[in-house]
């Protein structure tokens, strides 16, 4: 619209925002983006990719060790972290290059600093004022960071991308995604770990299933996990971390690392002067069109706390640039969306829990295997992995599938198509496996477990 200087302005280049713009921009719209930090967001920069090149390289000593059961030697493996730390930065330099180069290549203008909202149509970016039609908010999220005493000693994954040497000894505080995931980076790395949850059982959410198998193979392979315990106090001491635990116990760790969720960006954004709404923990608030409760201004991903994931935040900014630049009225299908943790044994999960599924449909039929590896038949491993269907019963509809093991995460993506294509047991069951592959019993389990009632009664 004449009159400002952009169709759209987008606050903060990350998964959503570079997507949003880059979409918005190739159906005709002039776009400008504001990013105060790194080009790529959180999933570029501290997030998914260096997480998942931290996992990876977690692996090998393991891999080295269960070598040895093919017939190898390779000698006593020796870490060098600097080397891991460089690689990563420098792959995240030549991501971030490329997300400027998509962003330019599509005629966004970046303006690399910080937004602020003066006025529903004006934002102020480091001093100029620039003027949209309408403005986007992804914003993201960062680290909630513990208040407790001596908290500021903490990190949280942000820092744990930068560490200079690896932790001999380190605590991780959480038990959701990063929580786990990061137990078995620095365990896998050789440091010894002390996971500390708050509840009963971590991964609150997950399949029961899931949470136990995964809680039983983290404790194999030697994470010390510590329930019901929160941490009370944290004091320096000769360079090291004394971590005042509720049981009473004190750990004394070289890094203590608190990953107990993320918060919405919205601090000092200038939201309350324009009358953008957020809820109790600072999520602004959306409708199923992204459209907060200022007409001209949308928000999306994190800091919408909906799904915290990258490729839901890109999906999300598909269907908004597509709504608005595209003649569209899209909403956004959170139905069936695969997700996986990459802990150390991963998981991997699409569709309902048993515990969800039985709420919805009452008559379920559960199938579930926990079995050893074919690969560490020769080693020394005692590693189980574990599946699981869940299937309604009336319709037939496979309607969860769930695993912990090598690799779910890229059999779960598979399994999200078949459960987006409504796909029966009986149809599974007409799918020849690929043997010998862990993959293939998702399509070979034929006996129902017993019913809980049966199972009690046992
Ligand atoms: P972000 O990617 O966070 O981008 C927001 C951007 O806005 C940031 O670059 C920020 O600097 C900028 N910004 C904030 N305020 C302003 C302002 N006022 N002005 C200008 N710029 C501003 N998801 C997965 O799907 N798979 C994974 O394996 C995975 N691993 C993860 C591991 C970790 C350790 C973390 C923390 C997250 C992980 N996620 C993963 C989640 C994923 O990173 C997020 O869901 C995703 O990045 C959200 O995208 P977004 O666009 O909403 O926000
Ligand atoms: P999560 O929400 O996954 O987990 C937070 C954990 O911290 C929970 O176990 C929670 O316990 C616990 N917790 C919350 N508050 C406190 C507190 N005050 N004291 C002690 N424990 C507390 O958050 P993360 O930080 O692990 O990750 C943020 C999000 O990022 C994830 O939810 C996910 O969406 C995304 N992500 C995705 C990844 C992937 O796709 N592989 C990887 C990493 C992150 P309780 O359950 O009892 O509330």
């Amino acid at each position: 619209m004449a009159g400002y200087d952009y169709d759209l302005f987008v606050i903060g280049a990350g998964s959503g925002g570079v997507r949003a713009a880059r979409m918005s921009a190739s159906y005709g719209a002039r776009v400008g983006i504001a990013e105060e930090r790194f080009l790529g967001g959180t999933c570029v920069n501290v997030g998914c990719i260096p997480k998942k090149l931290f996992a990876y390289g977690a692996h090998y000593r393991e891999d080295a060790g269960d070598a040895a059961a093919f017939g190898w030697s390779f000698g006593e493996p020796a870490l060098h972290w600097p080397t891991l730390i460089a690689n990563k930065n420098r792959e995240i330099e030549r991501l971030n290059g490329i997300y400027r180069r998509i962003l330019e290549a599509n005629d966004v203008r970046i303006h690399e600093s910080r937004a602020r909202f003066v006025d529903a149509h004006t934002l102020d970016v480091d001093g100029e004022l620039v003027t949209a039609e309408t403005v986007l908010i992804a914003v993201g999220g960062r680290p909630q960071r513990p208040a407790i005493p001596g908290g500021e000693h903490a990190i949280t994954s942000e820092e744990a991308f930068y560490l200079e040497q690896r932790p001999d000894r380190v605590l991780i505080v959480g038990g959701g995604y990063i929580a786990v995931e990061f137990a078995g980076i620095f365990k896998g790395y050789g440091a010894e770990v002390v996971q500390a949850y708050r509840g009963p059982l971590f991964m609150r959410g997950f399949d029961m299933d899931i949470r136990t198998h995964l809680a039983e193979e983290m404790a194999k392979k030697g994470v010390d996990i510590r329930w019901r315990t929160t941490v009370e106090r944290i004091d320096p001491v000769d360079g090291r971390l004394a971590c005042a635990l509720s049981s009473g116990e004190t750990v004394t760790v070289d890094q203590a690392m608190y990953a107990i969720g993320r918060v919405p960006n919205v601090a000092d954004l200038g939201l309350e002067a324009v009358g953008v709404e957020t809820r109790e923990n600072g999520a602004i608030g959306i409708d199923d069109r992204f459209r907060t409760s200022v007409e001209n201004i949308y928000a999306l991903g994190d800091v919408t706390d909906r799904l915290q994931l990258t490729p839901v935040a890109i999906a999300e900014a598909m269907v908004l640039a597509a709504n608005l630049y595209d003649g569209r009225d899209l909403a956004m299908d959170y139905a069936d969306i695969a997700t996986a943790v990459f802990s150390n044994p991963n998981v991997g999960t699409v569709g309902l829990t048993e515990e969800q599924a039985r709420e919805r449909y009452g008559a379920i039929d559960v199938y579930r295997e926990a079995f050893r590896p074919l690969k560490h038949t020769l080693t020394e491993a005692q590693d189980r992995t574990m599946m699981k269907l869940v299937v309604d019963r009336g319709s037939d509809r496979v309607v969860g599938c769930h695993m912990v093991g090598p690799d779910a995460a890229e059999i779960t993506q598979g399994l999200g198509i078949a459960l987006k294509c409504g796909a029966t047991k009986a149809q599974f069951d007409a799918t020849v496996g690929i043997h010998p592959t862990a993959a293939e019993e998702f399509v070979t389990m034929r006996s129902p477990a017993p019913e809980p009632e049966a199972q009690a009664a046992e």
